[in-house]
């Protein structure tokens, strides 16, 4: 078929990858999908060869690790068994516009070193908005509540994942109908930076959407225990109660915060009774599942159970891509792709601090003036992660694995092919992809300048061993002790 674009005909590339990616799409879940797939582009069909187009080495290496097999298997049925893919890395923002080309299934192939990139940046565009002032101190009925709810902490903000799927849409379903789901309470719970003030503000502005008439109250649980004690100072605590019991739909953050506080706990016991009996909506976040809070009365915990407990999770990979994109989309700012996956693929616990890795790197940038660059995002890694307390290098790898043979680290990078040297070479590419932050590509070169293709090939070479082998096993583990003490 001709490219027409007057008349909307499709290139038969593009035919060829949309069926591709049809059945992808039926055996991915839709992260994976989005952040793996939607940013490719077919560009040209030659020789029965599909070249698609990638944004980044490690997106590309990352396609070559996981989705392989299903990539292979989707050319061959749209292509027949001679069909073959090429890659084509062209870096967002690059200033270059050369396009490196990788081919597979062929065994010669190489990524050409990264064109360096430059983004502008824009330190302002990152600030987050101020929370509305403290709302004013209960006792008047005919008030204006503030609701306290940040703009920014919305729906559409928030990234759904396999983590965060089933507090999200029950969150969802109450923001369409509070009080009115079997979810009242609904209780979120989850370590710090997961997402709960998030996703608790997200529920407040949403029913303030759909239903501008109700009155939303967001407070933080030390906020609300300090209001308690200051109305049992002033002596007027019956009107801080009956000032939360006109709440249409409370949320209280960190509830966990109640513990060991008695009084506290007494006056919120009133309040959630009262709410609940009239059908409103309570949304709670606490650290902890509620069976596991201590230092809260068993007659709120039982509470607590009513409606749903719903967790939120580490999200994985795609998950923290997904949120990056996001905040750097909002924010209006530029970055290259390759430094927010290597971002999203270094942190991995929390997104507080994937997010205070992003602005840190902004500011470094901006401070001192340098690029962001892969290599900017590594150093700033290494101080930002606190539990890689001593680095493991691909060198020291090397070390610990030749020192283990008795062989001379030099072999490793020498083009020998000995059993003995090539099983060391093997295993110091295994432990650097353990152990190491590294590509696969720099894993290679650093070990006897081979290519990634040869780095997965041992990867896999040396798991089957381990699963094989007892005596090899023995030596892996060995060396492992040794890499890690
Ligand atoms: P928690 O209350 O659990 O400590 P937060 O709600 O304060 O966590 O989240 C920490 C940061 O991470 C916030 O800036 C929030 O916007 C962001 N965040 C967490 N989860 C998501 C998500 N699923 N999508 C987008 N941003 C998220
Ligand atoms: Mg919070």
């Amino acid at each position: 078929m001709q490219y027409n674009e007057m008349e909307g005909i499709k290139e038969l590339h593009q035919e060829v990858w949309e069926n591709c990616l049809k059945v992808i799409r039926d055996n991915l879940n839709y992260q994976s999908f989005k952040t793996w797939f939607s940013p490719i582009k077919a560009i040209k069909l030659d020789n029965n060869i599909l070249t698609i187009q990638v944004p980044s080495q490690f997106f590309y290496e990352w396609l070559e690790e996981h989705y392989i097999t299903l990539l292979k298997k989707t050319i061959r049925n749209e292509l027949g068994p001679n069909g073959r893919l090429e890659y084509s890395i062209v870096m967002e923002g690059a200033y270059t516009s050369d396009p490196y080309t990788i081919k597979i299934p062929t065994s010669n192939r190489k990524a050409t070193t990264n064109p360096s990139v430059q983004m502008p940046i824009d330190l302002n565009a990152g600030k987050s908005k101020e929370i509305p002032n403290p709302f004013v101190i209960p006792g008047l009925k005919k008030i204006q509540v503030q609701s306290q709810l940040n703009e920014s902490y919305s729906f559409d903000n928030f990234i759904e994942g396999d983590c965060n799927r089933l507090a999200r849409s029950a969150g969802y379903a109450v923001a369409c109908n509070p009080g009115k789901t079997a979810f009242n309470p609904l209780f979120l719970y989850s370590p710090v930076g997961l997402g709960k003030t998030h996703l608790a503000q997200a529920i407040g502005l949403q029913v303030k959407n759909n239903f501008p008439e109700k009155t939303v109250l967001y407070v933080a649980t030390e906020q609300f225990t300090q209001q308690f004690i200051d109305s049992v100072r002033s002596n007027n605590q019956n009107d801080f109660v009956h000032f939360y019991q006109m709440i249409d739909v409370l949320i209280i953050d960190d509830i966990h915060f109640l513990s060991g506080k008695e009084k506290t706990q007494d006056v919120f016991f009133h309040i959630f009774n009262h709410l609940h009996q009239k059908g409103k909506q309570l949304i709670l976040t606490s650290d902890k599942a509620p069976v596991e809070l201590k230092g809260l009365e068993p007659r709120l915990l039982s509470r607590f159970k009513w409606g749903l407990a719903a967790d939120l999770q580490v999200p994985d990979l795609e998950t923290r891509i997904a949120i990056l994109k996001k905040r750097l989309y909002k924010d209006g700012i530029d970055m290259p792709y390759e430094v927010l996956e290597y971002l999203a693929y270094s942190i991995t616990t929390n997104v507080r601090e994937l997010e205070g890795a992003l602005i840190s790197l902004m500011a470094q940038s901006s401070l001192n003036k340098k690029a962001i660059t892969i290599d900017l995002a590594r150093q700033m890694i290494d101080k930002f992660v606190k539990n890689t307390a001593r680095e493991i290098s691909i060198d020291f790898i090397q070390k610990i694995v030749c020192d283990y043979f008795d062989i001379p680290v030099d072999a490793i990078n020498s083009k020998t092919r000995k059993r003995d040297i090539v099983q060391a070479r093997q295993l110091a590419m295994y432990y650097s992809k353990k152990h190491t932050k590294a590509s696969l590509a720099t894993i290679g070169l650093h070990c006897g300048n081979k290519d990634h293709a040869t780095v997965l090939h041992a990867c896999r070479t040396v798991n089957n061993l381990i699963e094989t082998d007892k005596q090899f096993r023995t030596y892996v583990e060995e060396i492992e002790k040794r890499i890690k003490f």
